[in-house]
């Protein structure tokens, strides 16, 4: 796998290969990889000859300085991971390459009604940041495709908005969430909660199959489903932002079942002082 940290060099190398007419899938990730990252980078494999990934905390897209400064980072594991995953390249570039002129947001990003729900209400500015840093990767990589997990959902739509809004020439393709076998989602925040907090964490999918549940068995007062699970959370010592069921086309949020409209529903809380996020598309 070649190693590149610097934008020059990455675009230099990827074009090379651009031109001898080879399609490039791309993987951004920030990092302490684990198998669902790994997921994504073997379904670039499977559709595209080379296969990029990026590592990159962004600063940009974290609204709590903390969360930030916690961020775990395990860069030797996450090489090896990527080349026994046969990943071609890795863009591991520093802060001060990625963002030469400081870290403020130049431009604004206009994602609507997107950013007015969900981690757009409870995490002001993260959108934007994410916007920033995903647009400069791809005129950077210039990849034929992107992959982009299911386990953030919403950010997923906030791409796709993104190649719409700058008409970047990348297809986005939604892979689905890796879990543990307790259901808890695979993600690098994981890291750092304590054994005890890891089999707690697993009711957070226990919530989401048990809405999918009640709605497949004809509940339709989605208000009362929504505060009953999010009483239970919180009486399992979860801190919620938002137990949620939306339209899953649009993220429209839901009062009622109408039989008719593919519905999600996303969770975000806290355990400790980590947040977690995790969704499920209701199967009828
Ligand atoms: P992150 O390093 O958290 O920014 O994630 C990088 C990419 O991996 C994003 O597209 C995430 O949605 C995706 N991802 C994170 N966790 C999982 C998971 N458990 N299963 C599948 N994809 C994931």
């Amino acid at each position: 796998m070649t190693i590149c940290k610097t934008r020059k060099d990455t675009a230099r190398l990827l074009s090379q290969l651009r031109q001898k007419d080879k399609s490039i899938g791309f993987v951004p990730t920030m990092g302490a990889l684990h198998k669902g990252h790994i997921s994504l980078i073997k379904t670039a494999k499977e559709k595209c000859p080379v296969v990029a990934s990026s590592i990159f905390v962004n600063p940009t897209q974290f609204n709590n300085a903390k969360d930030f400064e916690k961020y775990p980072v395990t860069i030797e594991r996450d090489i090896e991971m990527l080349e026994e995953a046969g990943c071609d390249f890795l863009f591991l570039p520093p802060v001060n390459e990625m963002y030469p002129d400081g870290l403020q947001k130049n431009e604004y990003y206009n994602l609507g009604f997107l950013e007015t729900v969900l981690d757009g209400k409870f995490r002001p500015g993260h959108f934007q940041g994410v916007c920033q840093v995903v647009e400069l990767l791809l005129k950077i990589i210039q990849p034929d495709v992107a992959f982009f997990g299911q386990k953030d959902y919403q950010q997923c739509m906030v791409i796709k908005k993104l190649v719409e809004l700058k008409q970047l020439n990348t297809e986005i393709i939604v892979c689905p969430t890796l879990r543990e076998a307790s259901g808890l989602a695979m993600s690098s925040r994981n890291m750092r909660l304590s054994d005890e907090q890891k089999i707690k964490a697993a009711r957070i999918y226990e919530t989401l199959v048990y809405i999918n549940n009640e709605i497949r068995n004809g509940a339709t007062d989605l208000v009362l489903l929504k505060e009953k699970s999010k009483q239970y959370l919180i009486a399992e010592g979860f801190k919620p932002d938002y137990v949620e069921i939306a339209n899953a086309n649009t993220l429209e949020l839901m009062n009622e079942a109408d039989g008719k409209t593919q519905l999600v529903a996303l969770i975000a809380a806290f355990l400790g002082e980590i947040r977690l996020i995790d969704n499920k598309i209701i199967e009828m």
